[in-house]
C-alpha cells in the first residue's frame, strides 16, 4: 500500500505510469517541506522493486529494505548526505562530487533489486556545476534508473533541469484530512489530532514529528507564550524581544521565519474570532485566550497588524535591516490589556 497520506493525484498518476509500464527516467516531486515529497518517492522506489503482486506491498524483503534505509539501489542525496566531515556538514550546496559518484554509480546495473533510484532531495541546493553535471545524467537516460528530484521551490533549478523531469506537484492536505489519518493509523487521541492538523498547515510530515515528539508542541508552546507576554508588555520588552529575533536572524534564520509565521497565525487567528470565525481558527488549544484578547482590538487594529507582520516579512527578504525592521514591527503593535490575558 502506499504509505503517503493524501496526494491521491500524484499516486493515482504514479500507479497508472507502473501498470502501463511507462515509468518516467526523471521525476521532480514540488510541494512544502513536510508535506510527503520523501515518502512518496521510498514509496515509489518500493513499489519498482516490490517483489508482490500489488506492488508496492511494504511487507515484502525488498519494501523493508527501502523503508529503513538498506537498500544498496536505492539512495538518498542531499546536504545530509555529504559526508561527516567539519567541511561536508556546513555545506549549503550539493556538490559536484555528490553528483559525479551518482553518475558513476548510475551506468552499473540494479545490484539487489530491479531498478536503481537516485533521490535528490532539496534539489534546490544543487550548485550550478552540480546541476550541470545530473543534467548530462539526465540527458541519456540509462535504462532501469530513475532519479526523483524532490524541492519546495522549483524556480531555483535550472529550466534545463526541471524540462527533463516529468513534474508532479504535492498540495498542503487538507485538516480533516490529517486529522482522519493521525486519529485511525497512528492512534492519536482525537484533541491532539485536532490540535496539529490544524498547526501543520496541511504538511502532513510535521504533524506527525509533533505527534511523536512532543519537544515540538512544547516549543511552541513557549514560543506562543512569548508572543502573548510581548502582546501586553511595555516598549522596553519589546526593544529586547526584538533585538533578540534580530540576533537570531544573521546565525538561524529559519527559526526567525518560524516565529514570525506563529505571530501571523495568532493574529489571524484573532481577525477570525473578530469577525465571527472562530470555528476556523489554527491555534485551537488558545481558544479561550484569542476571545477575551480579540475583545482588546479594533477590527481595522488586528488587520493593521497582520499587513505590517507581511510588510516585515517582506523587507527582511529583501535584506532591510533586520533589527530596525524587527523593533519598528514590535514597536507598532497595539498593547493588550494583559488583565483577562493572563494564564
Ligand atoms: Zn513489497
Amino acid at each position: 500500500m502506499w504509505q503517503v497520506v493524501g496526494q491521491s493525484r500524484a499516486v493515482s498518476l504514479l500507479k497508472r505510469s507502473l501498470e502501463k509500464g511507462a515509468i518516467a527516467h526523471a521525476y521532480l516531486f514540488i510541494g512544502p517541506p513536510h508535506v510527503g515529497k520523501m515518502t512518496l518517492a521510498l514509496n515509489l522506489a518500493q513499489a519498482l522493486n516490490c517483489e508482490a503482486s500489488e506492488p508496492p506491498c511494504g511487507v515484502c524483503n525488498s519494501c523493508q529494505r527501502i523503508a529503513s534505509a538498506k537498500h544498496s539501489d536505492v539512495q538518498i542525496i542531499g546536504l545530509a548526505s555529504a559526508g561527516n566531515t567539519d567541511e561536508a556538514k556546513t555545506r549549503t550546496e550539493i556538490s559536484i562530487d555528490q553528483i559525479r559518484q551518482v553518475q558513476h554509480q548510475a551506468y552499473l546495473p540494479p545490484f539487489e533489486g530491479k531498478y536503481k533510484l537516485f533521490i535528490i532531495d532539496g534539489a534546490q541546493h544543487l550548485s550550478t556545476e552540480a546541476a550541470n553535471c545530473l543534467l548530462k545524467t539526465l540527458e541519456e537516460p540509462v535504462g532501469r534508473v530513475v532519479f526523483i528530484l524532490l524541492t519546495a521551490n522549483f524556480s531555483l533549478l535550472p529550466a534545463t533541469v526541471v524540462s527533463r523531469c516529468q513534474r508532479l506537484e504535492l498540495l498542503p492536505l487538507a485538516a480533516g484530512e490529517v486529522e482522519t489519518a493521525l486519529s485511525s493509523r497512528w492512534g492519536i487521541e482525537p484533541q491532539k489530532a485536532k490540535l496539529l492538523a490544524r498547526l501543520c498547515h496541511g504538511c502532513f510530515g510535521w504533524a506527525l514529528s509533533a505527534a511523536l515528539d512532543d519537544s515540538l508542541l512544547r516549543q511552541r508552546s513557549e514560543r506562543q507564550d512569548r508572543i502573548l507576554d510581548i502582546i501586553i508588555a511595555d516598549y522596553e520588552e519589546r526593544f529586547t524581544y526584538a533585538a533578540e529575533l534580530a540576533g537570531q536572524f544573521s546565525q538561524r534564520r529559519g527559526l526567525v521565519w518560524e516565529i514570525l509565521d506563529l505571530w501571523l497565525d495568532f493574529w489571524r487567528d484573532l481577525l477570525l474570532v473578530k469577525v465571527g470565525f472562530g470555528e476556523a481558527i489554527t491555534n485551537v488549544d488558545l481558544e479561550a485566550k484569542l476571545a477575551d484578547l480579540a475583545r482588546d482590538f479594533s477590527l481595522a487594529e488586528i488587520r493593521a497588524v497582520i499587513s505590517s507582520l507581511l510588510s516585515a516579512g517582506d523587507e527582511l527578504r529583501q535584506n532591510a535591516n533586520p533589527r530596525l525592521v524587527l523593533e519598528v514591527l514590535m514597536l507598532g503593535i497595539p498593547r493588550g490589556q494583559g488583565e483577562r490575558v493572563l494564564r
